[in-house]
């Protein structure tokens, strides 16, 4: 059984994604980087109280400084780890060759499939280039003990091109296990763009169900995060990331009253975040296990 820790390391990032929802916060605290010690300190002590397995996440965690160097402690601590990357570092060698002996699990981000639609989602020009590097890596250094995903966030600019995204994954070599399709939601940063970045379901869940074909036919497994199960056809229903959540604890930054800024630790039974429950959840099987409801700022723009 896995008792999770979502450690939220970095606050820098070297892509400027379209739909990112920490940019801000991230810029808040860029001027107060986490350290080594601190970082380590915290998992020696929730190692005691038993959590078996971190997520480095937040920003781009692989650009932080000694990070080989806090995967190891962290093995050795016995954790399973999670990590998710934009990738960059795992288009060079010697990172990647490291990095693969202490990660369990990596969670890849891609939400384009061309040079062009790289940059509309990253705003990175190198990224694309970086793509068959960090494929061919990953397949090399590949164990059998590894579990590989790919989050693709949908949004307006992409939502269309699933397929062709899926697409190329597979031909670029990725050796994919896992492929995890998250809407984007209206939290933090991507509150205020919601309306310009958002489709309704009803739009996005037929391009969903050519995704999943396209998994099946490859033989991948295929989640999806951030549409409630009503809005799935029932076929899909198995493929609700709702099912799989569980619960965590969450490391991140917090300014106090005084303002200092220090650390927190957020349990988070469940994934309701800012959702809610409208009239027709009431009489659905489905209501608070797994479904946590629909979020408000979604309502304001579209039927439900
Ligand atoms: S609880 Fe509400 S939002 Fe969730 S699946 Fe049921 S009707 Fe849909």
């Amino acid at each position: 059984m896995h008792k999770t820790l979502d450690f939220h390391m970095t606050t820098t990032c070297n892509h400027a994604c379209i739909f990112c929802s920490e940019s801000e916060r991230m810029r808040k605290y860029a001027h107060a980087p986490l350290t080594e010690l601190q970082i380590k300190t915290i998992l020696v002590d929730r190692a005691k109280k038993g959590f078996n397995y971190v997520n480095f996440t937040w920003g781009e965690p692989t650009l932080f400084p000694k990070f080989i160097s806090l995967l190891q402690f962290a093995k050795k601590l016995g954790y399973t780890i999670y990590v998710g990357t934009n990738g960059t570092m795992l288009a060079g060698d010697v990172f990647a060759k490291e990095f693969f002996q202490y990660v369990d699990v990596l969670s890849l981000s891609i939400h384009w499939y061309d040079d062009a639609s790289c940059i509309e989602q990253t705003a990175d020009p190198l990224h694309f280039s970086r793509f068959p590097p960090i494929s061919k890596n990953s397949a090399m250094y590949k164990q059998k003990n590894h579990y590989f995903q790919t989050n693709i966030v949908l949004n307006r600019y992409n939502y269309k091109n699933l397929e062709k995204i899926i697409q190329n994954i597979i031909d670029t070599g990725y050796p994919v296990d896992h492929i995890l399709i998250s809407y984007v939601a209206p939290e933090w940063d991507a509150r205020s763009r919601y309306g310009e970045l958002s489709v309704s379901y009803e739009e996005i869940v037929p391009y969903i169900v050519l995704g999943k074909k396209l998994a099946d036919f490859y033989g991948k497994n295929f989640r999806i995060f951030g549409i409630p199960l009503c809005k799935l056809p029932e076929d899909l229903h198995e493929c609700s990331n709702d099912f799989y959540w569980q619960e965590r604890n969450t490391i991140e930054r917090y300014t106090n009253k005084e303002g200092k800024i220090t650390l927190i630790d957020i349990y988070s039974p469940d994934n309701s975040r800012e959702r809610i429950f409208v009239d027709k959840c009431y009489s659905c099987a489905y209501k608070e296990k797994p479904c946590t409801g629909v979020f408000q700022k979604y309502l304001d723009l579209y039927p439900f």
